[in-house]
């Protein structure tokens, strides 16, 4: 498991976290590295903490779940790093259940803050119904106005070309900031839909041009993670 990793733009970090409080989006196995340990959380986080150089200025911070997740004492070491290595720029993501609670969280780490949240898709019926995400709002402008950076997942069998086209519409119209998520099969029964993820490449490869949407086809791309195969490269 990869945990550090760096980017053009950023460093990125994959810590450790007790476990996500929802564990139910049908599409998630990477809650397996959830654990209840806390002390042992803390010290494997404060390892991979100091790797960070600060030499991007910004760090983004990922555990298997929210941020909300990750205990205290990780949350400081996290604070510790971003005065020591002169950071000024956070990543960090939350599920929306969280939202009232980013303002605390934007106050505490005195940086300023780019909230990513796994919106999925921006299909109501879908995300909540299929993928069971628990995650309602009312519409596009409820998101905006607690969150920066919405994380779309792609290439699910039973998603269409229409409501992907819909979403990276949402995704550019509303938002600096994304990250489309290619499914990559996993240890859940959720199977990729390949013909889909060539139609998307080859209608969205001019994402490319929007320097701060990510868009990973594998679900190692930021260099953080365990790598697993996917049926068809794209
Ligand atoms: S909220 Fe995130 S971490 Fe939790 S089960 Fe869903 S996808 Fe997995």
């Amino acid at each position: 498991m990869e945990r550090y990793s760096i980017l053009p733009n950023r460093e990125i970090v994959l810590l450790k976290s007790t476990p996500c409080f929802w564990g139910k989006c049908i599409f998630c196995d990477y809650i397996k590295d959830n654990s209840t340990d806390t002390a042992a959380i803390n010290r494997i986080n404060r390892e991979i903490l100091n790797q960070v150089t600060g030499k991007k200025r910004a760090l983004e911070v990922i555990n298997s779940g929210s941020c909300f997740e990750l205990p205290a004492a990780t949350l400081s070491a996290i604070k510790e790093v971003i005065v020591a290595k002169n950071i000024n720029k956070l990543y960090l993501e939350s599920h929306w259940q969280y939202r009232s609670r980013l303002a605390a969280m934007r106050d505490f780490m005195e940086i300023p803050i780019i909230f990513k949240v796994g919106i999925e898709t921006f299909d109501d019926d879908f995300r909540n119904k299929i993928l069971n995400k628990n995650t309602h709002f009312h519409d596009v402008a409820e998101v905006r106005a607690y969150f920066d950076s919405p994380c779309l997942l792609v290439g699910i069998k039973g998603q269409t070309e229409e409501m992907i086209s819909k979403d990276i519409e949402l995704l550019i119209k509303h938002f600096n900031y994304g990250t489309v998520n290619v499914f990559t099969e996993n240890t859940t029964a959720v199977q990729r839909d390949t013909e889909l993820i060539k139609w998307f490449s080859n209608k969205y490869g001019h994402l490319k041009k929007y320097p701060d949407i990510d868009v990973l086809y594998h679900n190692t791309d930021f260099g953080v993670g365990e790598r697993k195969e996917n049926n068809n490269e794209q």
